[in-house]
Parts: structure tokens; C-alpha cells; sequence
């Protein structure tokens, strides 16, 4: 079978890239835009590095309304199309800034879908990159099959895996791992987030999640994937996300802005 000579038009696209990260979860609504989003703010509060932000979450694109800019516009340059420059040093693209309303569905599917990631990922203008965060569709699907072959020549780091700490969320996990596993995907890590609450009042720590036997870190160890860290369940967060705020930037002392502070120095 022929190659696909996207695939050598998407390496050529990413060159000028650093680092390329995925960033993957095992379920939705585990937190995994906001991660992206929060890890991308982090990443760019250091001048020097200009970060770029992907999100082909096709068919739940968020990342324009946490990042706070939401009735953008893309417009195309000679090389393809421009990403929109949220901070000097930061740039977001997604399918959000094509729809004509954020209340619209993206129900693409199938070769549809496919075509519009390879899109992404082939035709957007970023310029030189240190780290670009690439938010990926919850679980392991067809989709991710397909991401990854995409990549295949791009000289993908690795994946950032989100997770939640209920067993639910870990048994997703584990088939996570295993994805990559099987697809010489090396991985970066796992993030756990919304791990503990964090009152808003006095900052105190509780426990909400019922614990596992062995816990994110423990199964990260078992399954020999290093383990990033986790991120407290903070109100701050959700409404840092609702407005489109940067938390690192608007609550710098916040504990959940410094566990994402000591997880972006690991990525
Ligand atoms: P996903 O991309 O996995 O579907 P989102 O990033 O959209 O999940 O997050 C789902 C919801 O959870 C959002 O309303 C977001 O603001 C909230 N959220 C995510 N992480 C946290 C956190 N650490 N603390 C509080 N709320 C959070």
C-alpha cells in the first residue's frame, strides 16, 4: 500500500516544533482540556518559550471559551491557517473557531472527522514552537489510531495522560497505557486531576474520592509510567475555565497553580 503523503506533509508542518506532546484521558470530563489549557498557561509564563496549543477534540472543542477566546476568527496565510495568539508566546487552533456559533454541534464522522484532523495537523501556520500541547478525543478510539499514525514522522515526545482518581477513571486508564504500549507511543505521564478539594475559604485539604487500593501513583508505578503529579479539585480552576482566564496567571499562590507549576517543570 502506497504511504499516505500527508503523513510526510504533517512531519514537514511540525518541524519547526520542539516538543509535541498528546495529551490523552480514558474518559470525559476528567479535566483533560482544562489541563491542556492550564499546562499551556504554565508553559508560557516563561517569555523564552513560545507554546502552541492544538485541540482536535473535534466533536467537544472547549478550548477556545477556557482560553478565552471565544468568538475568534481563523484566517488563512500563505502557509496555511493562522492559530490565534491568546499571549504573545501562546497561540490556540481549534475546530471551535470554525463554527458560527459555540452552540453548535461538530457531529463529523468517519472519514470526515479523519480528514479535519489531518487538517489540523498538517495546515496550521505555527511558526517556531517550543511545545505544542495536542488535546486529543476522550478514550482510545479509531480517532487516536488514526492520530497517531498521522504522526507517525512528526517526532512525537510522548503522551500527558489525565485522569481522575476514582477506579472508574483507572480502569480507563490502564487501557490507555496499553494503547500506547502497543503503539510504541513513549509516555510523559499521568496527571492526576481533581484529586483532593481545596476549600475556597481557609485553603484547607479534604479527601472527597472514595481512595483506591492502590491509588493513580500506585498504579502508575505498577504499570512502570512515571507519575506527574495531581491537581486539587479547586473552585478556582472551574472559574478560571468558565471565564477564560489563565489560573497561573490569575492565582499564582493558589495550590492548584502551583501543582501545575511542578508539573510543568517535568513535562
Ligand atoms: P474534559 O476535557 O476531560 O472533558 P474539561 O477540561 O472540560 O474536561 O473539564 C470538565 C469540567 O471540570 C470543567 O467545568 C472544568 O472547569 C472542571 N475542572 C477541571 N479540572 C478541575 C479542577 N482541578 N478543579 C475544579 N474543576 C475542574
Amino acid at each position: 500500500k502506497e504511504p499516505d503523503p500527508d503523513i510526510a506533509k504533517i512531519a514537514e508542518c511540525l518541524s519547526h516544533v520542539k516538543h509535541k506532546i498528546l495529551v490523552f484521558s480514558g474518559k470525559g470530563g476528567v479535566g483533560k482540556s482544562t489541563v491542556t489549557a492550564n499546562l499551556g498557561f504554565s508553559l508560557s509564563s516563561n517569555p523564552e518559550q513560545e507554546v502552541g496549543i492544538l485541540d482536535i477534540d473535534i466533536c467537544g472543542p472547549s478550548m477556545p471559551r477556557i482560553m478565552g477566546v471565544m468568538n475568534e476568527q481563523v484566517h488563512s496565510s500563505g502557509y496555511g491557517w493562522s492559530p490565534i495568539y491568546v499571549e504573545d508566546n501562546l497561540s490556540i487552533m481549534s475546530p471551535g473557531f470554525l463554527l458560527s456559533s459555540p452552540k453548535d454541534a461538530v457531529i463529523w464522522r468517519g472519514a470526515k472527522k479523519n480528514g479535519l484532523i489531518k487538517q489540523f495537523l498538517r495546515d496550521v501556520d505555527w511558526g517556531e514552537l517550543d511545545y505544542l500541547l495536542i488535546d486529543t478525543p476522550p478514550g482510545t478510539s479509531d480517532e487516536h489510531l488514526s492520530i497517531v499514525n498521522f504522526l507517525s514522522k512528526a517526532g512525537i515526545d510522548g503522551a500527558v495522560i489525565v485522569t481522575t482518581p476514582q477506579e472508574v477513571a483507572l480502569l480507563d486508564v490502564r487501557k490507555e497505557i496499553n494503547f500506547c504500549k502497543k503503539l510504541n507511543l513513549p509516555i510523559i505521564g499521568i496527571i492526576e486531576n481533581m484529586s483532593k478539594l481545596v476549600c475556597p475559604k481557609c485553603q484547607h485539604t479534604s479527601i472527597i474520592f472514595p481512595p483506591t487500593a492502590k491509588g493513580v501513583d500506585g498504579m502508575a508505578r505498577e504499570m512502570q509510567v512515571p507519575y506527574l503529579g495531581d491537581i486539587p479539585l479547586d473552585p478556582l480552576v472551574g472559574k478560571c475555565g468558565d471565564n477564560g482566564k489563565s489560573l497561573p496567571h490569575t492565582f499564582p499562590t493558589s495550590p492548584s497553580a502551583i501543582a501545575y507549576k511542578n508539573i510543568t517543570e517535568k513535562v
